[in-house]
């Protein structure tokens, strides 16, 4: 049995899925934010289970996003539970201030190359720095890579990377129940967005990855499973995968077509593209908005229709 546990989050998001697999071992999957409104609620969540945090064994991590993240190491401080995340994560996780330091850093840069102003750079930065107790370090004691299988008493999950969304996305398939244990992979009422992050694994923001394309193709793979139901990290419970992954690439598609368009009229910044697509939302939103744009610009970009012209350290797009 699998139980969902709703927790509170500050972010715009909403509440995170916390899920209590009831299993040997007792594993929770993804924590929530690291405050006393989110540790209460789970609390209170495992007791209408008959469980407490001590009881916990296991818990295993879908993503680095701090939703997911905050609470991890309290729990396995209070419960001994065992920590198990994607190998590339865990140095990430055991040096969260560096890591989230680094990826501002990161960030920032992809932000002035793309036309962003330093003012919007510099609310956006105080606004990390805030959002940043929300998380903290977590020491992983299993680390798992594509392909190993987590085990319990009565199921087995399969663990496959499937980046995109951020780069350490890992899902875990229960074949035989045809469950995808998705974290935010793939969530029903809002598009995942494919966040231009820093790799996990070496950074430079002139080489950035293409996220989006690498998100399409996990997609794509997820898309070719057999699945019953799909746990996702927000919201409910999804069923017809492939149909929502369809609409989801049909929905890039649009959006890529509505771009060419913008790009054909006069080459522009990605922050420009924002602004001519989302109005205000690309500044309120800068980093969000421009990570959406650059998406579709890569996929432009990959077909041939669009190029990139840096100029004084700012690059702009246009008709190829
Ligand atoms: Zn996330």
């Amino acid at each position: 049995m699998i139980h969902c546990l709703p927790i509170p989050t500050p972010f715009a998001v909403g509440r995170v899925n916390v899920y209590l697999v009831e299993d040997d071992p007792l594993t929770l999957v993804d924590a929530g934010p690291n405050s006393a409104t989110s540790l209460t609620t789970l609390e209170n969540a495992l007791a209408e289970h008959g469980r407490k945090v001590e009881d916990l064994e296991r818990i295993v991590i879908t993503h680095q996003h701090i939703d997911h993240i905050g609470l991890v190491q309290i729990l396995a401080d209070r419960s001994g539970a065992e920590v198990v995340a994607l190998e590339m994560l865990a140095p990430w996780l055991a040096h969260y201030g560096e890591g989230m330091e680094a990826d501002d850093a990161f960030s920032e840069a992809i932000m002035a190359r793309h036309g962003i102003p330093e003012d919007v750079r510099y609310a956006l930065r105080s606004v990390s720095h805030a959002f940043r107790a929300w998380g903290a370090a977590a020491t992983v004691t299993r680390t798992v890579r594509e392909g190993d299988t987590i085990e319990f008493g009565d199921r087995s999950w399969t663990v496959w990377h499937r980046p995109g969304h951020s780069p350490s996305d890992t899902v875990f398939h229960d074949a035989q129940r045809s469950e995808l244990i998705a974290g935010d992979h793939l969530i029903k009422h809002i598009s995942s967005n494919p966040l231009i992050s820093r790799p996990l694994e070496g950074s430079d923001p002139d080489d950035r990855p293409q996220a989006l394309v690498i998100y399409m193709r996990s997609l794509e793979q997820t898309k070719a499973m057999e699945l019953a139901r799909v746990l996702p990290g927000h919201g409910e419970e999804i069923h017809g995968h492939v149909q929502l992954i369809e609409e989801r690439f049909r929905m890039h598609e649009r959006r890529a077509r509505k771009l060419l368009g913008l790009i054909a009229d006069r080459p522009r910044t990605a922050y420009e593209l924002a602004q001519a697509m989302w109005g205000n939302v690309a500044v309120t939103q800068a980093y969000l908005t421009l990570s959406e744009v650059l998406g579709h610009v890569d996929l432009l970009r990959n077909d041939g229709h669009v190029v990139e012209r840096t100029e004084g350290g700012v690059a702009r797009f246009a008709v190829a």
